[in-house]
């Protein structure tokens, strides 16, 4: 297969596919549930992309150089039959590495499904172990035990298994070490994400962010960690190990350490749109193209001219000002 790096002025490698915008949780940092409520107008069917769709359009940028996808939403899982989309993306020559981020509430049922349609990874959302404290964050009072077995439904079936955890000043703090210890005991990799201002509904200040340097600090009283080099340009993790273990502990500082100069990431919501930044207000609709023509050269042609211009920055320049005033996309649409 040829691949057609050349085209882009700058790299492309990786690729979120939202295959959905609705979600059985409602995460106060993501879906505030008095914003997503019963009223909520979630995208109409015939907006979302099909999986031949999706399919279709992870090959053309496959043809960039793209060769790792993550599947996300809202809550993938909820979306019928995804193992399916999974098998005809593994398919895809080129595409090496497929991902997917859940909240893991339905992988006890779909995990040995999703490993033999060739996923290879999923990261699963747990922002504390503390039933009151998580039942609280996500809206909907579900046990932190409930995601545990989804996280060693994935683990017993052989995926790879990282943890998220968002940290929130004034609401799970408390969890950071606990979350370490279990996670560090279990041989599992956690990430601290630092709390981000997506979307104009989840209330967010500076204030209210846990930076890596606190989360670092803290970790510090209690375990000996080492830096790990980067797996690969671009990787938005920053990683440690536990001294004299292989389990490694990473950050997400997208607010106190933005990282957009090496940002080689696209994302496609799931009724078609290509956004070249997690807070665009703006994206382009790929789905017109995708529907009114068989061929790919013009998808790869219109994938690359939008790669082209891009000049994203956003968390270069952030302001409390900016946080608050710009119109962004919402995380639940766009998947994270
Ligand atoms: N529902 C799935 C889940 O929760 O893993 C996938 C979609 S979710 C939008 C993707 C990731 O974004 C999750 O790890 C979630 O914790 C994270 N996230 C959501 N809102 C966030 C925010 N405001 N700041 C930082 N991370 C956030
Ligand atoms: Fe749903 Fe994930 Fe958002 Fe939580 S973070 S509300 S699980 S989409
Ligand atoms: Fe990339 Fe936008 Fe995040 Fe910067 S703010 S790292 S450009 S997605």
């Amino acid at each position: 297969m040829s691949i057609m790096k050349d085209r882009l002025s700058r790299p492309l490698q990786d690729l979120r596919i939202s295959i959905t915008d609705k979600c059985n949780f409602r995460c106060q940092y993501c879906m505030p549930a008095d914003i997503f409520g019963p009223d909520f107008k979630f995208l109409p069917k015939n907006d979302i992309l099909s999986f031949e769709e999706i399919e279709r359009l992870a090959a053309a940028f496959s043809k960039l150089g793209v060769s790792k996808l993550r599947i996300t939403g809202g809550e993938p899982l909820l979306r019928k039959d995804v193992a399916s989309l999974i098998s005809r993306l593994h398919q895809i020559p080129g595409i090496k590495d497929i991902g997917l981020t859940t909240n893991g509430v339905l992988l006890p049922r779909l995990a040995i499904d999703l490993v033999n349609a060739g996923l290879h990874r999923v990261n699963v959302s747990l922002d504390a172990l503390n039933d009151d404290i998580f039942k609280k964050i996500n809206g909907r009072g579900v046990s932190s035990k409930v995601v545990l077995k989804g996280i060693k439904a994935a683990r017993d079936a052989g995926l790879g298994v990282k943890v998220n955890m968002v940290v929130q000043k004034g609401v799970n703090e408390s969890e950071i070490i606990p979350m370490a210890r279990h996670f560090k005991d279990m041989g599992v990799a956690l990430r601290y994400i630092e709390f981000m201002d997506v979307g104009n509904s989840n209330g967010w200040d500076f204030s209210k962010v846990v930076t890596k340097k606190e989360i670092f600090g803290m970790l510090s009283d209690h375990f000996d960690l080492e830096p790990m080099d980067p797996n690969y340009f671009g990787e938005v993790a920053k990683r440690y190990r536990y001294k004299n273990t292989d389990t490694e502990v990473g950050f997400i500082t997208s607010v106190s350490e933005s990282f957009c100069s090496s940002c080689t990431r696209a994302r496609i919501s799931a009724d078609g749109k290509f956004y070249t930044c997690l807070f665009a207000s703006k994206g382009y609709d790929l789905r017109g193209l995708v529907r009114a023509c068989k061929e790919e050269e013009p998808l790869i042609n219109e994938i690359s001219s939008i790669w082209n211009q891009r000049k994203d920055r956003y968390s270069d320049e952030r302001t409390e000002e900016s946080a608050k005033s710009k119109e962004k996309i919402e995380m639940s649409y766009i998947g994270g």
